[in-house]
Formats: C-alpha cells, structure tokens, sequence
C-alpha cells in the first residue's frame, strides 16, 4: 500500500514527495527540487529508493534531481515534452537566484496511460498538460492518491503564462484527468496543502466540474 510523504524544499516550499510502499520499503522519490532534506528523509526512515520522478521541468521540481541520481545511483523518468525547461535548468537557476545546478539526465521518459511499479504500488501516469506541456500525474487506484505536481492546488490551479502555457490545456486537462477520478481522491499538490477532488470539483474558483 502506498504511503506519501512530503517533504517541502526549496524557498518556493515545493512538495517533493517520498512514495513509499508500505509492504516492501521500496520508494520512489517524485520532483526532487532540493537532494539533502529528501536524503536526510530517505536515511532516517530506511527506505530503498529505486527511481527518482517528475511531474514536470520546473527548477523547485527538478532542482535537486542531479544529485539525488548520484547519491543514489538509481533511474530518473521524466516527460520529454518538457525538456525544453529541463535543459534551461541552469538560466532557471539564474533567474530564481539560485547557485549553479546541474542539468538531470533523463535514463528514461514519462508517458500517458505508462504504470510505474514501487513494490506492490502501481501508479499510473496521466499527461496534464497546461502549465507545462509535459506536465504528468500519478495516480494509485489502491489508495486513492493523486500526485498532482502544478496542475492543481487547493482553492487554485497552475499558472499558465510561462512559455509554452496553456489555458485551455489546463483546463481540460483538470475537467478530463483529474475531476473524473472518485471525489474521495486525496491529492497532493505540489505547493500548500493536501486537498480532494470532490472539494476541488464542488468549489476551485477556476475549474469546477
Ligand atoms: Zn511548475
């Protein structure tokens, strides 16, 4: 069974997420902005982290990600839609007021409808584009756990006006993946707190179903 740990990083105190499952301490670390408090997390509970995931290319998502692969020597999966925001790391880097950060290597991608198993845990991969072009999800079925990047948060949704944003995208994107799974979906957004779809659903001021 799959258990969510977040772990805010970054001045942006985005929500880097330890996925653990629950049977095998096997784990997944999801948009790693920051490697030491999320190595500090990793030690302190003993568990065996086999990939590092994105939802999306945004420097507190990614922004650690190159050292946590050195650390821990495993596989990172993004969505290569967004490598054109993976690739300007260092200029995001810059422009945030951030030290110098290395670019992550993908070792493989992200794609609608893919399953990424931890242990026992399936999570399955939704595209949501809007904010990003490439921006994904995780959701797991058993649980009923939404990873929710910068799609959605509550009582608000992603931004659209970086480059290659996309209103309609987003909105869609929300109406089609998001707002269709049980009202009981407890999702973990990328900044703030946890909420659910049916809250989201019944009152977000900028996407209802
Ligand atoms: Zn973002």
């Amino acid at each position: 069974m799959l258990e969510v740990v977040e772990i805010p990083v970054t001045p942006f105190q985005q929500n880097c997420t330890l996925l653990i499952c629950a049977e095998t301490n096997k784990a997944a670390v999801c948009d790693c902005g920051d490697a030491k408090p999320v190595l500090a997390e990793i030690a302190a509970r003993g568990v065996t982290v086999e990939q590092i995931l994105a939802t999306h290319g945004h420097l507190d998502h990614i922004g650690g990600t190159a050292e946590l692969q050195k650390a821990l020597g495993v596989p990172f999966l993004f969505p290569e839609e967004d490598d054109f925001w993976r690739i300007a790391l260092p200029e995001q880097a810059a422009a945030y007021g951030f030290p110098p950060i290395e670019v992550p290597e993908p070792d493989g991608h992200l794609v609608h409808g893919q399953l990424v198993q931890i242990g026992t845990v399936k999570l399955e991969v939704r595209h949501c584009p809007g904010h990003t072009p490439g921006h994904v999800v995780f959701y797991d079925p058993e649980t009923g756990t939404l990873i929710a990047g910068d799609v959605i948060f509550q009582g608000s949704v992603g931004r659209t006006d970086f480059p290659r944003g996309s209103w309609p995208e987003l909105e869609s994107s929300i109406k089609e993946q998001i707002y269709t799974l049980p009202a009981e979906t407890r999702i973990h957004c990328g900044h703030g707190p946890t909420t659910t779809v049916g809250a989201e659903a019944a009152s977000n001021p900028f996407v209802r179903a």
